[in-house]
Protein backbone atom coordinates (compact mmCIF):
# COMPACT_ATOMS: atom_id res chain seq x y z
CA UNK A 1 0.00 0.00 0.00
CA UNK A 2 2.05 2.66 -1.09
CA UNK A 3 0.04 5.67 0.35
CA UNK A 4 0.94 4.18 3.65
CA UNK A 5 4.52 3.43 3.15
CA UNK A 6 4.55 7.19 1.69
CA UNK A 7 3.18 8.65 5.34
CA UNK A 8 5.47 6.32 7.28
CA UNK A 9 8.43 7.22 5.21
CA UNK A 10 9.27 10.87 7.13
CA UNK A 11 9.92 8.73 10.54
CA UNK A 12 11.55 5.66 8.71
CA UNK A 13 15.43 5.59 10.37
CA UNK A 14 17.95 3.55 9.07
CA UNK A 15 18.87 2.87 13.18
CA UNK A 16 20.14 -0.25 14.29
CA UNK A 17 16.61 -2.57 15.50
CA UNK A 18 18.49 -4.19 18.36
CA UNK A 19 18.18 -2.60 21.71
CA UNK A 20 21.01 -2.08 24.32
CA UNK A 21 22.83 1.27 22.89
CA UNK A 22 24.28 3.63 25.56
CA UNK A 23 21.57 5.55 27.84
CA UNK A 24 21.14 9.26 26.35
CA UNK A 25 21.89 11.85 29.27
CA UNK A 26 20.51 15.17 29.68
CA UNK A 27 22.18 18.28 30.11
CA UNK A 28 23.07 17.24 33.91
CA UNK A 29 24.77 14.01 33.02
CA UNK A 30 21.92 11.86 34.24
CA UNK A 31 20.66 9.40 32.17
CA UNK A 32 17.52 7.72 31.60
CA UNK A 33 16.91 4.42 33.12
CA UNK A 34 13.17 4.41 34.47
CA UNK A 35 9.70 5.04 32.82
CA UNK A 36 6.70 5.37 34.63
CA UNK A 37 3.80 4.62 32.16
CA UNK A 38 0.36 5.63 33.39
CA UNK A 39 -2.15 3.60 31.75
CA UNK A 40 -5.31 5.69 32.53
CA UNK A 41 -6.06 8.40 34.15
CA UNK A 42 -9.19 7.37 36.30
CA UNK A 43 -9.54 6.56 39.78
CA UNK A 44 -11.42 4.61 42.17
CA UNK A 45 -10.08 6.72 45.20
CA UNK A 46 -9.99 10.65 45.11
CA UNK A 47 -7.07 11.40 47.67
CA UNK A 48 -7.90 14.69 48.33
CA UNK A 49 -3.93 15.01 48.02
CA UNK A 50 -4.13 13.77 44.05
CA UNK A 51 -7.65 13.82 42.82
CA UNK A 52 -9.81 16.03 45.41
CA UNK A 53 -13.52 14.78 45.06
CA UNK A 54 -15.23 18.36 44.65
CA UNK A 55 -13.08 18.82 41.32
CA UNK A 56 -13.14 15.27 40.48
CA UNK A 57 -16.51 14.52 40.86
CA UNK A 58 -19.64 12.71 38.34
CA UNK A 59 -18.80 14.17 34.13
CA UNK A 60 -14.98 14.79 34.52
CA UNK A 61 -13.93 14.53 31.65
CA UNK A 62 -11.30 12.08 31.60
CA UNK A 63 -9.33 11.10 28.60
CA UNK A 64 -11.42 9.13 25.81
CA UNK A 65 -10.81 5.77 24.93
CA UNK A 66 -9.17 7.07 21.27
CA UNK A 67 -6.83 9.57 23.29
CA UNK A 68 -5.55 6.41 25.21
CA UNK A 69 -2.35 4.89 24.06
CA UNK A 70 -3.69 1.11 23.13
CA UNK A 71 -1.41 -1.60 24.17
CA UNK A 72 0.46 -2.26 20.99
CA UNK A 73 1.22 1.91 21.00
CA UNK A 74 2.59 1.47 24.60
CA UNK A 75 4.55 -1.60 23.48
CA UNK A 76 5.71 0.72 20.60
CA UNK A 77 6.94 3.36 22.74
CA UNK A 78 8.36 1.24 25.38
CA UNK A 79 10.96 -0.90 22.92
CA UNK A 80 12.13 2.83 22.01
CA UNK A 81 12.71 4.02 25.69
CA UNK A 82 14.60 0.55 26.14
CA UNK A 83 16.51 1.20 23.15
CA UNK A 84 17.25 4.95 24.64
CA UNK A 85 18.31 3.47 28.07
CA UNK A 86 15.44 2.28 30.11
CA UNK A 87 15.81 -1.00 32.34
CA UNK A 88 12.98 -0.75 34.85
CA UNK A 89 9.49 0.19 33.49
CA UNK A 90 6.57 0.90 35.94
CA UNK A 91 2.64 1.25 35.22
CA UNK A 92 0.77 3.30 37.26
CA UNK A 93 -1.89 5.56 36.58
CA UNK A 94 -4.82 6.56 37.72
CA UNK A 95 -5.39 3.85 39.43
CA UNK A 96 -3.88 0.96 36.93
CA UNK A 97 -5.72 -1.48 37.63
CA UNK A 98 -8.64 -0.17 36.43
CA UNK A 99 -7.28 -0.79 32.72
CA UNK A 100 -8.77 -3.75 31.13
CA UNK A 101 -6.98 -6.52 30.58
CA UNK A 102 -4.04 -5.18 32.62
CA UNK A 103 -1.89 -8.77 32.43
CA UNK A 104 -1.86 -8.90 28.99
CA UNK A 105 -0.28 -5.84 28.24
CA UNK A 106 2.76 -6.94 31.07
CA UNK A 107 3.07 -9.81 29.10
CA UNK A 108 3.72 -7.71 25.88
CA UNK A 109 6.05 -5.36 28.01
CA UNK A 110 7.80 -8.41 30.00
CA UNK A 111 9.44 -9.60 26.12
CA UNK A 112 11.13 -6.42 25.41
CA UNK A 113 14.91 -6.32 25.26
CA UNK A 114 16.56 -4.75 27.85
CA UNK A 115 14.18 -4.38 30.49
CA UNK A 116 15.08 -5.91 33.30
CA UNK A 117 12.66 -4.69 36.00
CA UNK A 118 8.80 -4.69 35.38
CA UNK A 119 6.76 -3.44 38.18
CA UNK A 120 3.30 -2.03 39.72
CA UNK A 121 1.82 1.33 41.50
CA UNK A 122 -1.63 0.84 43.19
CA UNK A 123 -3.86 1.73 45.89
CA UNK A 124 -4.55 -1.98 46.30
CA UNK A 125 -8.63 -1.93 45.77
CA UNK A 126 -8.27 -4.44 42.75
CA UNK A 127 -5.18 -6.35 43.36
CA UNK A 128 -6.47 -9.60 45.40
CA UNK A 129 -8.56 -10.38 41.87
CA UNK A 130 -5.55 -9.65 40.02
CA UNK A 131 -2.16 -10.67 41.45
CA UNK A 132 -1.82 -14.30 40.24
CA UNK A 133 -2.90 -13.18 36.23
CA UNK A 134 -0.05 -10.28 36.71
CA UNK A 135 2.99 -12.78 38.28
CA UNK A 136 1.99 -15.24 35.35
CA UNK A 137 2.10 -12.12 33.03
CA UNK A 138 5.77 -11.35 33.98
CA UNK A 139 5.12 -8.65 36.73
CA UNK A 140 7.91 -8.76 39.21
CA UNK A 141 6.60 -6.53 42.05
CA UNK A 142 4.23 -4.37 43.45
CA UNK A 143 4.29 -1.03 45.56
CA UNK A 144 1.09 -0.88 47.10
CA UNK A 145 -0.24 2.84 48.37
CA UNK A 146 -1.27 2.59 51.83
CA UNK A 147 -1.45 5.57 53.85
CA UNK A 148 -3.13 4.50 57.47
CA UNK A 149 -4.53 1.32 59.19
CA UNK A 150 -6.63 3.56 61.27
CA UNK A 151 -9.87 3.42 59.39
CA UNK A 152 -10.53 7.38 60.03
CA UNK A 153 -7.18 8.32 58.62
CA UNK A 154 -7.76 5.81 55.93
CA UNK A 155 -10.65 7.35 54.56
CA UNK A 156 -9.85 10.62 55.22
CA UNK A 157 -6.48 10.26 52.87
CA UNK A 158 -8.46 8.33 50.30
CA UNK A 159 -11.64 10.45 49.83
CA UNK A 160 -14.04 7.93 51.63
CA UNK A 161 -13.73 5.75 48.45
CA UNK A 162 -11.65 2.69 49.57
CA UNK A 163 -11.87 -0.03 51.86
CA UNK A 164 -8.36 -0.76 54.01
CA UNK A 165 -9.54 -4.83 54.30
CA UNK A 166 -9.85 -5.24 50.85
CA UNK A 167 -6.23 -3.17 50.35
CA UNK A 168 -4.43 -5.36 53.17
CA UNK A 169 -6.28 -8.88 51.39
CA UNK A 170 -4.59 -7.66 48.08
CA UNK A 171 -1.27 -7.05 49.94
CA UNK A 172 -1.52 -10.82 50.95
CA UNK A 173 -2.71 -11.96 47.59
CA UNK A 174 0.04 -10.36 46.15
CA UNK A 175 2.46 -11.32 48.45
CA UNK A 176 1.30 -14.85 47.90
CA UNK A 177 1.69 -14.96 44.10
CA UNK A 178 5.33 -13.82 44.23
CA UNK A 179 5.27 -10.31 43.63
CA UNK A 180 7.44 -9.62 46.55
CA UNK A 181 9.24 -7.71 48.54
CA UNK A 182 6.45 -5.34 48.45
CA UNK A 183 6.48 -1.71 48.99
CA UNK A 184 4.09 0.00 50.82
CA UNK A 185 4.10 3.80 49.76
CA UNK A 186 2.81 6.16 52.76
CA UNK A 187 1.51 9.66 51.84
CA UNK A 188 2.06 11.67 55.41
CA UNK A 189 0.36 14.68 55.83
CA UNK A 190 0.13 16.56 59.67
CA UNK A 191 -2.79 16.41 61.64
CA UNK A 192 -4.51 13.83 59.13
CA UNK A 193 -2.50 10.63 59.19
CA UNK A 194 0.72 11.46 60.89
CA UNK A 195 -0.37 9.83 64.25
CA UNK A 196 -0.48 6.70 62.93
CA UNK A 197 2.54 6.48 60.62
CA UNK A 198 4.25 4.73 63.39
CA UNK A 199 1.81 1.71 63.72
CA UNK A 200 1.90 0.63 59.78
CA UNK A 201 5.91 0.45 60.51
CA UNK A 202 5.09 -1.97 63.34
CA UNK A 203 2.31 -3.62 61.56
CA UNK A 204 4.38 -4.88 58.41
CA UNK A 205 8.05 -5.12 60.88
CA UNK A 206 8.99 -8.90 59.93
CA UNK A 207 6.45 -9.04 57.01
CA UNK A 208 9.53 -8.69 54.60
CA UNK A 209 7.52 -5.96 52.92
CA UNK A 210 9.08 -2.16 52.98
CA UNK A 211 7.42 0.37 54.07
CA UNK A 212 8.28 3.77 52.70
CA UNK A 213 6.85 7.02 53.98
CA UNK A 214 6.53 9.87 51.04
CA UNK A 215 6.76 13.72 52.23
CA UNK A 216 3.49 15.34 51.23
CA UNK A 217 4.59 17.26 47.93
CA UNK A 218 3.26 20.43 45.65
CA UNK A 219 2.33 17.99 42.70
CA UNK A 220 -0.23 19.17 40.15
CA UNK A 221 -2.26 22.56 41.35
CA UNK A 222 -5.98 21.34 43.00
CA UNK A 223 -4.45 19.78 45.74
CA UNK A 224 -3.96 23.01 48.13
CA UNK A 225 -0.42 22.41 49.10
CA UNK A 226 0.69 23.88 52.41
CA UNK A 227 4.31 23.64 53.42
CA UNK A 228 2.48 23.48 57.29
CA UNK A 229 0.98 20.22 56.35
CA UNK A 230 4.36 18.33 55.20
CA UNK A 231 5.72 16.04 57.91
CA UNK A 232 9.68 16.24 57.37
CA UNK A 233 10.83 12.36 57.17
CA UNK A 234 13.17 13.11 59.75
CA UNK A 235 10.04 13.42 62.55
CA UNK A 236 8.81 10.25 61.47
CA UNK A 237 12.06 8.85 61.46
CA UNK A 238 12.48 9.20 65.03
CA UNK A 239 8.77 8.35 66.17
CA UNK A 240 9.94 5.20 64.77
CA UNK A 241 13.23 4.73 66.11
CA UNK A 242 12.07 5.35 69.47
CA UNK A 243 10.13 2.43 69.42
CA UNK A 244 12.95 0.23 66.97
CA UNK A 245 16.23 1.50 66.76
CA UNK A 246 16.85 1.53 63.33
CA UNK A 247 20.12 1.73 61.49
CA UNK A 248 20.83 3.52 57.79
CA UNK A 249 21.41 1.22 54.92
CA UNK A 250 23.64 1.98 51.58
CA UNK A 251 21.51 2.96 48.56
CA UNK A 252 20.90 0.09 46.41
CA UNK A 253 22.01 1.84 43.38
CA UNK A 254 22.29 5.31 42.10
CA UNK A 255 19.81 7.48 41.21
CA UNK A 256 17.25 5.09 44.29
CA UNK A 257 14.99 7.35 45.40
CA UNK A 258 14.49 6.55 48.96
CA UNK A 259 16.82 6.79 52.26
CA UNK A 260 16.99 3.41 53.48
CA UNK A 261 16.70 1.84 57.20
CA UNK A 262 17.13 -1.66 58.91
CA UNK A 263 15.88 -2.42 61.94
CA UNK A 264 18.38 -2.71 64.60
CA UNK A 265 16.52 -6.36 65.25
CA UNK A 266 16.51 -7.57 61.87
CA UNK A 267 12.94 -7.62 61.57
CA UNK A 268 12.89 -5.35 58.02
CA UNK A 269 13.49 -2.07 56.40
CA UNK A 270 11.58 0.70 56.24
CA UNK A 271 12.20 3.84 53.18
CA UNK A 272 12.00 7.75 53.39
CA UNK A 273 11.30 9.82 50.00
CA UNK A 274 11.94 13.09 50.79
CA UNK A 275 11.37 15.02 47.83
CA UNK A 276 10.61 18.87 50.20
CA UNK A 277 13.21 18.15 52.75
CA UNK A 278 15.91 16.37 51.10
CA UNK A 279 15.95 16.21 47.00
CA UNK A 280 17.22 14.36 45.02
CA UNK A 281 17.25 15.59 41.42
CA UNK A 282 21.20 15.03 40.97
CA UNK A 283 20.12 11.32 40.39
CA UNK A 284 17.49 11.88 39.01
CA UNK A 285 16.28 9.19 35.87
CA UNK A 286 13.07 9.03 35.71
CA UNK A 287 10.90 9.66 32.66
CA UNK A 288 6.87 9.65 32.65
CA UNK A 289 4.89 8.79 30.12
CA UNK A 290 1.13 10.09 30.07
CA UNK A 291 -1.89 7.57 29.41
CA UNK A 292 -2.32 10.16 26.24
CA UNK A 293 0.94 9.18 24.68
CA UNK A 294 3.09 12.75 26.64
CA UNK A 295 6.06 12.66 27.85
CA UNK A 296 7.35 13.90 30.96
CA UNK A 297 10.47 14.82 32.30
CA UNK A 298 9.74 15.94 35.63
CA UNK A 299 7.11 15.83 38.08
CA UNK A 300 6.76 19.05 38.25
CA UNK A 301 6.73 20.01 34.52
CA UNK A 302 4.25 22.02 33.14
CA UNK A 303 4.20 20.60 29.97
CA UNK A 304 4.25 17.01 28.00
CA UNK A 305 6.05 16.37 24.82
CA UNK A 306 3.40 14.59 22.64
CA UNK A 307 4.50 10.78 21.26
CA UNK A 308 1.96 9.90 20.18
CA UNK A 309 1.43 12.00 16.99
CA UNK A 310 4.35 10.23 15.46
CA UNK A 311 3.31 7.55 16.54
CA UNK A 312 0.57 7.63 15.00
CA UNK A 313 1.91 9.04 11.98
CA UNK A 314 3.67 5.82 11.39
CA UNK A 315 7.18 6.44 13.51
CA UNK A 316 9.06 3.02 13.54
CA UNK A 317 11.33 2.14 16.56
CA UNK A 318 14.38 4.18 15.51
CA UNK A 319 12.68 6.92 14.68
CA UNK A 320 10.97 7.04 18.44
CA UNK A 321 14.06 6.38 19.36
CA UNK A 322 15.62 9.36 18.34
CA UNK A 323 12.59 11.78 19.16
CA UNK A 324 12.85 10.38 22.52
CA UNK A 325 16.98 10.50 22.88
CA UNK A 326 16.63 14.63 21.82
CA UNK A 327 13.81 15.49 23.96
CA UNK A 328 15.80 13.95 27.04
CA UNK A 329 19.12 15.59 25.49
CA UNK A 330 17.71 18.93 26.56
CA UNK A 331 16.72 17.94 29.90
CA UNK A 332 17.42 20.40 32.57
CA UNK A 333 14.56 20.07 35.01
CA UNK A 334 15.39 20.10 38.93
CA UNK A 335 12.30 21.13 40.10
CA UNK A 336 12.71 20.28 44.00
CA UNK A 337 15.79 21.52 44.40
CA UNK A 338 15.37 24.58 43.12
CA UNK A 339 11.49 24.37 45.48
CA UNK A 340 14.40 24.07 48.17
CA UNK A 341 16.72 26.48 47.56
CA UNK A 342 13.93 29.51 46.96
CA UNK A 343 11.80 27.93 49.71
CA UNK A 344 8.76 28.21 47.71
CA UNK A 345 7.35 26.64 45.00
CA UNK A 346 7.45 28.71 41.58
CA UNK A 347 5.04 28.29 38.87
CA UNK A 348 3.17 26.79 41.36
CA UNK A 349 -0.24 27.16 38.91
CA UNK A 350 1.13 25.79 35.98
CA UNK A 351 2.15 22.26 36.58
CA UNK A 352 0.53 19.11 35.48
CA UNK A 353 -1.54 17.19 37.67
CA UNK A 354 0.48 13.59 39.00
CA UNK A 355 -2.64 11.50 37.91
CA UNK A 356 -2.35 12.88 34.51
CA UNK A 357 0.99 12.02 33.96
CA UNK A 358 1.67 9.00 36.11
CA UNK A 359 2.52 9.61 39.71
N1 LIG B 1 -3.33 5.00 42.03
C1 LIG B 1 -2.07 4.39 42.25
C2 LIG B 1 -1.65 4.55 43.68
O1 LIG B 1 -2.19 5.42 44.37
O2 LIG B 1 -0.75 3.82 44.10
C3 LIG B 1 -0.97 4.84 41.32
C4 LIG B 1 -0.91 6.31 40.97
S1 LIG B 1 -0.54 7.40 42.32
C5 LIG B 1 -0.59 8.99 41.51
C6 LIG B 1 1.17 7.07 42.61
C7 LIG B 1 1.72 7.48 43.94
O3 LIG B 1 1.72 8.90 44.03
C8 LIG B 1 0.94 6.99 45.16
O4 LIG B 1 1.81 6.27 46.02
C9 LIG B 1 0.47 8.25 45.80
O5 LIG B 1 0.36 8.14 47.18
C10 LIG B 1 1.51 9.25 45.37
N2 LIG B 1 1.05 10.64 45.45
C11 LIG B 1 -0.02 11.20 44.84
N3 LIG B 1 -0.13 12.51 45.14
C12 LIG B 1 0.90 12.79 45.99
C13 LIG B 1 1.33 13.97 46.67
N4 LIG B 1 0.68 15.13 46.55
N5 LIG B 1 2.43 13.89 47.44
C14 LIG B 1 3.11 12.71 47.57
N6 LIG B 1 2.76 11.57 46.95
C15 LIG B 1 1.66 11.60 46.17
FE1 LIG C 1 -6.01 7.56 42.81
FE2 LIG C 1 -3.53 6.96 43.39
FE3 LIG C 1 -4.24 9.52 43.03
FE4 LIG C 1 -5.10 8.24 45.18
S1 LIG C 1 -2.96 8.68 44.67
S2 LIG C 1 -6.36 9.50 43.81
S3 LIG C 1 -5.34 6.18 44.44
S4 LIG C 1 -4.23 7.95 41.49
FE1 LIG D 1 13.22 14.29 39.24
FE2 LIG D 1 11.76 16.51 38.93
FE3 LIG D 1 11.52 15.03 41.15
FE4 LIG D 1 13.74 16.48 40.73
S1 LIG D 1 11.69 17.28 41.03
S2 LIG D 1 13.64 14.34 41.45
S3 LIG D 1 13.93 16.28 38.48
S4 LIG D 1 10.99 14.38 39.05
Amino acid sequence: MAHVRDKHTHYESDADSSAGGEPVQDRLARPIRDLRISVTDKCNFRCPYCMPADRYGEGYPFLTRQDLLSFEEIVQLARAFARSGVRKLRLTGGEPLLRRDLSLLVEMLAGIDGIEDLALTTNGMLLKQHAVALRRAGLHRVTVSLDSLDDTAFAAMNGGRGSLGEVLDGIAAAAAAGLDPIKINVVVKRGVNDHTAAGLAEHFRGTGHIVRFIEYMDVGTLNDWRRTEVVPSAEVLGRIAEKFPVEPVDRDYPGEVAERYRYVDGAGEIGFISSVTAPFCGGCTRARLSADGKLFLCLFAKEGHDLRAPLREGADDGALEAVIRAIWGRRTDRYSEMRKNAGTTRGANQKVEMYHMGG
